[in-house]
C-alpha cells in the first residue's frame, strides 16, 4: 500500500523499523494494514553552518547513538539513544518511530483486554497493577510514555516537522497525555519528517541516566536527560527532562529554577533535588519512583559539576 494511500484507510499504519508496530500485529493489538516507510524516508543527519543539525526521522537510533559529531554536539542525545533497548532492536528502530511508538502498558499489549487506548471505558491499570505507571498521575491513563529519545528531544528543545506541519515542540507532538485513544497529538496518517536541534550552548555539557529493572532490554522505570551550563562555579542553565514518571516526558522545573545561579555543588544539588518531585500524585504502586527519580538527579548533577 503506497504511502498516500493512508489519507484514505483509516485502519493503516506507517511502519518505520517496525519494531514496536510489528510486535502489536503479531500479537493481536493492532489489525492495521501496514505503510512500508523505511526505504522511502529521510536518514540523514544535516548540519548547519552555526552548529544546528536536522535529524531525518527514519535515521536509526544505532546511527544517533555512534555519529561522532552527534556525540559530541548533543552528548545527551547520542547516551539516550545508546542507553535504548538493544543492540539489535537499536539497529532497526527509527528516531520517528521512537517518538511514535505504542504504550508499554502490560494491559494495553494483551489483546484480550480493553482499555481506554484501545477504546475501553476504564484504565484496568489503575485499579489493577500499576507497579510501572506514572507518579505524577495527570490523565485517566496511568501508563508512562514510553519513548526516551522524546525525553532527550524535550532537555534540547528540539523542534518536529511532519508533512502537514513545521515547528511543533515535543509538547505540540505528544499533547499533554489527555489524548487518551493515541499516544501523540499526531493527526490521522500525518508522518514525522525529521527532527531540528538548535545549536548547542556555549560550554553546556549533558548526560543521560535511567534507572531499570533488569540491566538492559527494557523500557526504564525512571529515566533523565540533563543539561547544563557551569560559569564562574555556578549554574548559568539547568534543563531536566524526566521520562517513565508521567504521561509524557516532564521537565523538572522547580529544580531548574532552584538551582539556577546557585554554586554548583553537592549541597545545592541535594537541596534542589528534594523538589524533583514537585507536582506529582503517586499512584498506591508508584510512590517508590520518587527516590529513583531525586537520585537521579542529584546523580547525573553531580557527575556533571564535577
Ligand atoms: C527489548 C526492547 C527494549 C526497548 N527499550 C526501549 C527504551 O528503553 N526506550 C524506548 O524509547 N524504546 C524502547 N524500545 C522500543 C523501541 O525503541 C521502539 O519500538 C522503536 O524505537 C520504534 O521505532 P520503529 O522504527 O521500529 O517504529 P515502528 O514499529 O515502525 O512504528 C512505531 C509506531 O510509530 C509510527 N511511526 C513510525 N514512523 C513514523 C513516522 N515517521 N511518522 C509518524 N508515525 C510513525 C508507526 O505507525 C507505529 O505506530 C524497546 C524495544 C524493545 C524490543
Amino acid at each position: 500500500m503506497s504511502v498516500a494511500a493512508i489519507a484514505t484507510n483509516p485502519t493503516a499504519e506507517f511502519r518505520a523499523g517496525g519494531t514496536d508496530f510489528s510486535e502489536r500485529r503479531r500479537s493481536g493489538v493492532s489489525q492495521a494494514t501496514p505503510i512500508d516507510i523505511l526505504e522511502s524516508g529521510d536518514k540523514t543527519i544535516t548540519w548547519d553552518a552555526d552548529g544546528a543539525v536536522q535529524i531525518g526521522a527514519l535515521t536509526t537510533i544505532a546511527t544517533i547513538a555512534t555519529d561522532a559529531r552527534t556525540a559530541a554536539a548533543y552528548p545527551g542525545i547520542a547516551a539516550s539513544a545508546q542507553g535504548l533497548a538493544t543492540p539489535q532492536v537499536r539497529h532497526v528502530a527509527t528516531l520517528g518511530g521512537n517518538l511514535a511508538q505504542r504504550s508499554r502498558c502490560w494491559y494495553f499489549r494483551r489483546a484480550d483486554i480493553d482499555c481506554l487506548k484501545k477504546g475501553g471505558a476504564t484504565c484496568p491499570a489503575r485499579s489493577g497493577n500499576h507497579l510501572y505507571g506514572v507518579v505524577f498521575d495527570l490523565a485517566e491513563c496511568v501508563a508512562p510514555h514510553p519513548s526516551t529519545m522524546a525525553a532527550a528531544l524535550l532537555a534540547y528543545d528540539a523542534r518536529i516537522t511532519t508533512d502537514r506541519r513545521r515547528g511543533l515542540t515535543i509538547a505540540d507532538l505528544l499533547g499533554d497525555g489527555s489524548i487518551v485513544r493515541s499516544d501523540h497529538a499526531l493527526t490521522e496518517g500525518e508522518m514525522i519528517k525529521s527532527i531540528a536541534l538548535p545549536a548547542p550552548l556555549e560550554g553546556e555539557r549533558a548526560s543521560y541516566k535511567r534507572a531499570i529493572s533488569r540491566t538492559y532490554a527494557e523500557w526504564p522505570l525512571v529515566e533523565l536527560c540533563a543539561r547544563v551550563v557551569i560559569a564562574d562555579g555556578k549554574f548559568q542553565l539547568v534543563r531536566l527532562a524526566a521520562g517513565g514518571v508521567a504521561p509524557v516526558p516532564l521537565r523538572l522545573t522547580a529544580v531548574e529554577a532552584e538551582l539556577s545561579g546557585k554554586i554548583a555543588n553537592a549541597p545545592s544539588i541535594a537541596e534542589a533535588a528534594k523538589l524533583s518531585g514537585s507536582g506529582a500524585k503517586p499512584l498506591p504502586m508508584t510512590v517508590y519512583k520518587l527516590d529513583l527519580l531525586q537520585g537521579l538527579v542529584r546523580d547525573v548533577l553531580e557527575r556533571l559539576s564535577s
